[in-house]
């Protein structure tokens, strides 16, 4: 190694130089020490949430509500599809192990016969309230 004042060779590990005096940097306190970025959250933090039992469980039970309100009947079966897509993906990669996951599923299908059910009728509803206003 060579001072960085007046060039002068040094013996390894000399904290000062023989030469001029000047102080001779360590090589970890140069530009030696490359910055290591933080990233160690990547790992801990995915990019999409992971599907768990209990997400299966909830879209299933939203599906089923909208599915038995009776105006929002149709946001059962949108509700459904996604809720039943969730489902099946979840089972595809874990199996139905849990009855959180077994429950979604069925309320999942649950929200999509019930809201087709309930559209038809509520259409029929207004087409009967219709009928009835224009024939008085
Ligand atoms: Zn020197």
């Amino acid at each position: 190694m060579f001072c960085t004042s007046c060039g002068a060779q040094l013996e390894e590990g000399v904290k000062f130089c023989t030469s001029c005096g000047a102080p001779v940097a360590k090589k970890e306190d140069s530009a030696y020490v490359v910055p290591v970025p933080q990233s160690g959250n990547s790992l801990s933090v995915p990019a999409a949430p992971e599907l768990t039992p209990s997400n299966v469980l909830t879209w299933g039970i939203i599906a089923a509500a909208f599915a038995c309100t009776f105006f929002l009947s149709f946001l059962g079966i949108i509700f459904g599809s996604i809720a039943l897509k969730k489902a099946d993906s979840y089972i595809a990669m874990h199996g139905p192990v849990s009855t959180q996951v077994k429950v979604g599923h069925i309320l999942s299908k649950v929200g999509i016969i019930a809201g087709i059910i309930l559209t038809i009728l509520c259409v029929l509803y207004f087409l009967f309230i219709i009928i009835m206003v224009a024939n008085s």
